[in-house]
């Protein structure tokens, strides 16, 4: 009740009332006393005026007993004078000396003082003149008759008016003392109709702050009140909208921080973390509240010189953590006060592994293609220098070598095409069904010789109903034959190599086993890599590129198939090769 509007109001209707009363009560008090001292003067005046009562007053005053004779007159005229003895009576006066010789208040008159109208009629005219600040009213009149000069001098008190006055005052106090009740009352009615719906507005304003937009405000009037309750409801409305909106993008910037691949780390203007999102924490390897910046970035990009980058403007620097490479961002988010230091981290480990594997496919290349182009040009000089001076034989011996060197070139450039030919995807597969173990069947048939020839014993062990798969035939037999080859070629003579197979269901495998020379744990990932040998100079011996695996992990991939090295004990070597029965939608047709 006592809240500061309601104070406002009360104080105003409080003021408002008590001014306007002073100015009714001054106004009233003012004019009962000007009608008074114009009622006294006028009834003066008549009585004055009237000639037969001022010829009887100058008669008697003429007699030698003239103050008693004219004091029993103005007796008989008491009644037109107005002559109460309380608060109004008159007096006779020696007009000389001013003294009082009778009257209807002898004790008053003793000390009646000489007054203006007193005087002015003491030098011969009629004293009449009001004035409304003195506490009485009077009038002179000078009386002569013969001798005898008198003064007829009424005065009042004003007690009547006085009297009046207080009862006037009193009933303005108690109109105050009842406008003031009023204006108490008033003010709750008002309360109730403006301060209630400020009030709810007041209420409404809190809700809204405290992030509840659900309930709309009642508009319960067509006043100013409720205009500013429709504003507020728009107001509350548009800024709903503005916050989900705001909270849509928000969200959608958590996701894009949460699932985005490359690491966003922020900093507030004093170098406090603010977000880290969980790439960042991959890359970083550490926990958020250990990814301070002082520690982490300080020496590649000091804090205070990302602070002062203009708009645009970005800082580069790279971080290796662990065996990954991070390319770090740095850029100032905002140049305000309120600004900080965003740092975006971008894995390039990948790039910088296929750049390195790029670089070291180029320098393999040459130096594959550099070795046989070396033993052709020096044959070939021996055979020109030698001007026709060598044997027979060593020539052809040497021209042989040439030959083979060539073909060797021939095979890498080959094998060099094939693989491009994947990588760029221009190799179509020819997609068919077929028997997998039909295809063993023929791949085991054309390395028959070659493994006889090396003194290998091949045996065969699986089911002659392996199902039928659907792949590029020519390919599969391709891959199959490679790892045959591969098992003739790194097993010593007289070998053993066992061909198994079987099917999964969805799949279907094959194994090539052979108690050749092994391939070192170290290696076993490698050999699938371009150009990757174990032994170099045994590989070149027996014609090999290192380039067979690498093709047939293509050849796998496309057809959704895996291959790899079995890992077990014992000499030699156990490559696996799966493939899907049928591969999946979507799959390299
Ligand atoms: P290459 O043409 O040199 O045979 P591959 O890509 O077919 O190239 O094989 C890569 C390397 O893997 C070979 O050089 C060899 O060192 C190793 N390797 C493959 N198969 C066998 C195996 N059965 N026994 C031992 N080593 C093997």
């Amino acid at each position: 009740m006592f809240r500061s509007l309601h104070m406002k109001l009360v104080m105003i209707l409080v003021l408002l009332i008590t001014s306007l009363m002073a100015v009714v009560g001054a106004f009233l008090l003012t004019s009962v006393s000007n009608y008074y001292l114009d009622d006294f003067y006028t009834q003066m005046n008549e009585t004055f005026s009237d000639a037969s009562f001022y010829a009887a007053m100058q008669t008697e005053a003429s007699q030698e007993d003239g103050a008693q004779r004219l004091q029993s007159l103005i007796e008989l005229y008491a009644g037109s004078l107005g002559i109460d003895s309380r608060s109004r009576n008159y007096y006779i006066l020696d007009a000389d000396t001013g003294a009082f010789l009778a009257g209807s208040d002898e004790a008053a008159g003793a000390v009646l003082g000489q007054t203006a109208n007193i005087l002015a009629a003491r030098n011969g005219s009629v004293g009449a003149q009001g004035d409304l600040t003195a506490s009485y009213m009077d009038v002179a009149v000078p009386v002569s008759g013969g001798e005898n000069r008198f003064i007829v001098y009424i005065r009042d008190n004003r007690a009547t008016v006085s009297e009046l006055n207080n009862e006037l005052l009193l009933i303005i106090l108690q109109a105050l003392l009842v406008g003031l009740l009023v204006s108490v009352l008033l003010s709750f009615l008002l309360a109730k109709t403006m301060i209630d719906p400020i009030e709810k507005l007041t209420e409404g304003a809190e809700r809204i702050a405290g992030g509840d937009f659900d309930e709309q405000l009642e508009v319960e009037s067509n006043d100013e009140i409720g205009v500013l309750t429709n504003t507020f409801n728009d107001m509350a409305s548009v800024l709903h909208d503005t916050l989900s909106a705001v909270e849509n993008e928000r969200s959608k910037l958590d996701a894009l921080f949460l699932h985005m691949t490359d690491g966003v780390v922020a900093y507030d203007g004093g170098g406090k973390l603010m977000h880290c999102n969980p790439a960042a924490v991959a890359l970083l390897d550490r926990a958020p509240e250990d990814c301070v910046y002082a520690e982490l970035f300080e020496p590649l990009c000091p804090f205070s010189r990302v602070m002062s980058m203009k708009r645009g403007d970005y800082a580069e620097a790279e971080l290796t953590v662990g065996e990954r490479s991070v390319e770090l961002y740095f850029a100032a988010f905002s140049d305000e006060e309120a600004g900080g230091v965003l740092i975006v981290l971008h894995d390039v480990t990948e790039r910088r592994r296929t750049e390195e594997r790029r670089k070291e496919f180029v320098a393999n290349v040459s130096h594959e293609l550099r070795t046989p182009l070396t033993n052709i040009r020096s044959y070939a000089e021996t055979i020109r220098d030698a001007n026709g001076d060598i044997p027979r034989e060593t020539e052809n011996g040497f021209l042989d070598i040439v030959i083979n060197e060539a073909d060797r070139m021939t095979h890498i450039v080959q094998d060099l095409l094939t693989l491009s030919r994947l990588d760029s995807g221009r190799t179509e597969m020819v997609m068919a069904r077929f028997a997998f173990g039909d295809a063993i069947d023929a791949v085991l048939r054309s390395i028959a010789l070659d493994a006889r020839r090396h003194g290998h014993t091949l045996t065969r062990d699986y089911s002659d109903r392996l199902p039928y798969i659907l792949g590029d035939r020519g390919r599969i037999e391709q891959v199959m034959l490679n790892i045959l080859s591969n098992a003739v070629k790194y097993t010593p003579d007289g070998g053993h190599i066992r061909v198994t197979a079987g099917d999964l269901g969805e799949r279907v495998w094959m194994e090539v086993a052979d108690d050749g020379i092994g391939i070192p744990k170290k290696d076993r990932k490698r050999i699938f890599e371009r150009f990757y040998r174990v032994d170099k100079a045994r590989s070149r011996e027996s014609g090999g590129t290192g380039l067979g695996l690498s093709i047939a992990t293509e050849i796998v991939q496309r057809h959704n198939g895996s291959l790899s090295i079995v890992e077990r004990d014992g000499p030699g070597t156990t490559v696996r090769l799966e493939l899907p029965v049928r591969p999946g939608e979507g799959a390299p047709s």
